[in-house]
């Protein structure tokens, strides 16, 4: 990754399309803030979770390489994420503005997507850490319910479903996933502290981290997002450090647009 690259990764965006991503562990409440930010900013909500267990459902080849190593929490590996992204990142709706959640989960997609988004002239407005403690997570994920339909989450004590049992939205039975377990649960923190965190490290470095509290109530972690959001959009994001993310080889996320 260039100095120019990463330039245009934390340059000005206004007036454009509102691109975010939410990192943080699993359970640290991604998906329950992204669904209401998709709506409130009408932008595409891409997770690379839910892409990959719509894969297992079809049992497509890449969902039957996924399966096994989603169900022991462990990542599925680079190449396999990097080809599906650069598919969806070109599908039209990601020109209204995109919000990341899962994704990217280790140092060669950060560094994939960086060289996409500098490569397309497609600074990001801010990346929101959602940050909760190991013991308060596997609470709330022993306990998560998830709507296959839909793909909405629910707790069976902070966040019930009106009917127990199904989805609020559109009245799915709801699923208990697979690798929501305790002994999943563990392998899957592991492998966010020995992967992802560096990848929040590097974002930290280049001034686009914004942390939050993800142990407050849904709603005060969604009011302190929307002023994050509203901040990151009236101002500049200064490139702050030309830190490489790693020397070596950066992976392709799809080619550059001529610009
Ligand atoms: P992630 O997408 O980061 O894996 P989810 O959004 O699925 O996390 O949330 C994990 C679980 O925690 C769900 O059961 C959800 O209802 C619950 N949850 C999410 N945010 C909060 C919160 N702020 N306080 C309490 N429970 C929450
Ligand atoms: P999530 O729904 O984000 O909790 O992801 C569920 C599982 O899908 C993870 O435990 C991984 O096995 C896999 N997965 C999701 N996103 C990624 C990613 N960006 N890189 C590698 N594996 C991923």
């Amino acid at each position: 990754m260039s100095v120019l690259d990463l330039r245009r990764l934390t340059g000005v965006a206004r007036q454009q399309a509102l691109r975010l991503i939410l990192i943080g562990p699993p359970g640290a409440g991604k998906g329950t803030q992204a669904a209401v930010l998709k709506d409130r900013y009408a932008l595409a909500h891409i997770s690379t979770g839910d892409m990959l267990r719509e894969e297992v459902r079809r049992q497509s080849p890449l969902g039957l390489q996924a399966k096994t190593l989603m169900a022991a929490g462990r990542l599925v590996p680079d190449a396999l994420i990097l080809d599906m992204m650069a598919q969806r990142l070109q599908q039209p709706d990601v020109s209204r503005g995109f919000l990341l959640d899962g994704f990217p989960r280790s140092r060669a997609q950060a560094e994939a997507l960086v060289s996409r988004l500098a490569a397309h002239n497609q600074p990001l407005h801010s990346v929101v850490q959602l940050d909760l403690q190991d013991e308060e997570i596997v609470r709330r994920l022993c306990l998560r319910r998830s709507c296959p339909a839909c793909g909405r989450v629910y707790h069976l004590q902070s966040n019930a479903p009106i009917a127990a049992g199904y989805c609020d939205a559109d009245g799915s039975a709801l699923v208990h996933r697979e690798d929501d377990n305790e002994a999943t649960i563990r392998t899957r923190l592991a492998v966010f502290h020995e992967q992802t965190e560096p990848v929040i490290e590097f974002f930290r470095s280049v001034g686009l981290l914004q942390r939050v509290d993800a142990s407050l109530p849904i709603e005060h972690v969604e009011h302190l997002i929307e002023r994050l959001v509203q901040g990151a959009l009236t101002k500049t994001s200064p490139l702050r450090t030309s830190r490489r993310l790693t020397a070596g080889k950066t992976r392709s996320l799809g080619r550059a647009v001529p610009r």
